[in-house]
């Protein structure tokens, strides 16, 4: 991201914030990772319970393992058996405070877009967990919710795709074939627009290249 760039996201974060708050979540402008780890970790308490899905920017801000170090309950994935999985998914929407996630999209007016393949993300984000924080790097950021969705589709998916190494058309191509292959990772589509319980959404812009 070019200094250019980070002066317009200046100007247009107070405007995403101002939209995210119409839509009952809480927004907030990090201009470096440190920044923006330091107002995670000022959200969530010593002693929370916290569980994640599919969080590279969670972990680019060192947010993951500055939890891992501290004093709280973790449900963390990438310690447990993966025959644990499962129930660690189901153990997230019943028992955490804090879920930290992403967006593979964000439009200038405060729509979030999500895509997962396990639906365990997707499903923390919409119910279940007392509170959601959502690390956003102003890169993914675009113009409205239907260009959200196209970056979401066309372009973090078939990167993640190649990144857990599946055997999807996107992942040979480099582009969606709209599939239907057992191992798709678009099974479900989050559009979060609005949330019924406010400020349960938290989402942190940050000023930064993060994710995909
Ligand atoms: S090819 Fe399939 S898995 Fe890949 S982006 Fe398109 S729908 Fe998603």
């Amino acid at each position: 991201m070019t200094e250019l760039q980070r002066q317009r996201n200046r100007v247009l974060a107070p405007q995403i914030i101002k939209a995210l708050r119409q839509r009952n979540m809480e927004g907030r402008f990090a201009e470096t990772r440190e920044e923006a780890l330091a107002m995670a970790l000022e959200l969530i308490p010593q002693g929370a319970t916290v569980g994640w899905g599919g969080v590279t920017s969670a972990q680019e801000i060192g947010l993951i393992q500055a939890l891992r170090e501290g004093d709280y309950r973790l449900l963390d994935r990438e310690k447990a058996d993966p025959a644990a999985i499962p129930d660690l998914y189901r153990q997230i929407l019943s028992d955490c405070d804090f879920f930290l996630t992403s967006a593979n999209g964000m439009s200038e007016d405060g729509v979030m877009v999500n895509i997962d393949g396990n639906s365990n993300r997707v499903a923390a984000i919409a119910f279940g967990p007392r509170q959601v924080i959502a690390i956003v790097g102003m890169n993914k950021v675009v113009h409205s919710e239907e260009d959200a969705y196209r970056r979401a589709k066309y372009l973090a998916a078939p990167i993640n795709a190649q990144r857990f190494g599946l055997d999807t058309p996107c992942a040979k191509l480099g582009k969606c074939a709209n599939c239907t292959h057992e191992q798709c990772i678009c099974c479900q589509i989050l559009v979060t627009r609005f949330s019924r319980v406010k400020g349960r959404i938290q989402v942190i812009l940050v000023n930064q290249d993060l994710g995909f």
